[in-house]
């Protein structure tokens, strides 16, 4: 059996060499980068985020702008440090000008991420924002529970071998102060699966 980091390797470079991507001109006129993941392969935890933003396709590496900077304070809010969990995102290529991904854009990514839970093999998936919600739940057989993510956000669901949690974009705390706290306190529900 191939090594986790061989794996990871392998979809590395085909992102990389995602010239059918409608963002790959994009990442390449702009010296950018795709953003694979970050942390430990051995995670129980795995957040997906959206897509990464102008700092995290500069650097490569997800969530170390201004949302990363709020992500890391809800992880050493619950003692949890970065490494020991997985993070990445459904697209992995910046789309232009922050805009929303489209559908073509998530089936073309998408197979990437499956592919990074089967090697990780997490207990939980933890979706920031709407985007990875909708996917993940789709994924998991939850799309007749699939409401707003205000209605769902913090909420555990149960699938046979991993459960799934939604919660806001942590992007959402630095546009509206009071969400800080609804996302601190949803963050709590993750501690029990810290190993
Ligand atoms: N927003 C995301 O969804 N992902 C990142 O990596 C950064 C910001």
């Amino acid at each position: 059996m191939k090594a986790k980091l061989d794996l990871m390797k392998e979809i590395r470079d085909e992102v990389v060499n995602l010239t059918s991507s409608t963002i790959y001109k994009y990442r390449i006129e702009n010296n950018f980068v795709p953003v694979i993941g970050a942390g430990s392969h051995d995670a129980s935890i795995m957040f997906v985020g959206e897509a990464p933003g102008a700092n995290e396709a500069k650097k490569g590496i997800p969530f170390c702008g201004a949302s990363g900077k709020f992500l890391d304070e809800m992880l050493s809010s619950i003692s949890l440090d970065r490494s020991k969990v997985y993070i990445t995102n459904l697209v992995k290529d910046r789309p232009e000008e922050n805009r929303d991904p489209t559908e073509a854009e998530i089936s073309l990514y998408s197979p990437f991420l499956d592919r990074q839970i089967e090697i990780i093999k997490p207990s939980v998936i933890v979706c920031l924002g709407r985007y990875s919600m909708t996917y993940i739940m789709k994924k998991y057989g939850f799309e007749s529970e699939l409401l707003p993510i205000s209605k769902i956000h913090g909420k555990v669901f149960k699938n046979k071998n991993i459960d799934i949690i939604c919660l806001y974009h942590p992007a959402v705390a630095l546009y509206n102060g009071s969400m800080r706290k609804v996302l601190l306190e949803d963050f709590k529900v993750l501690k029990t699966y810290i190993k």
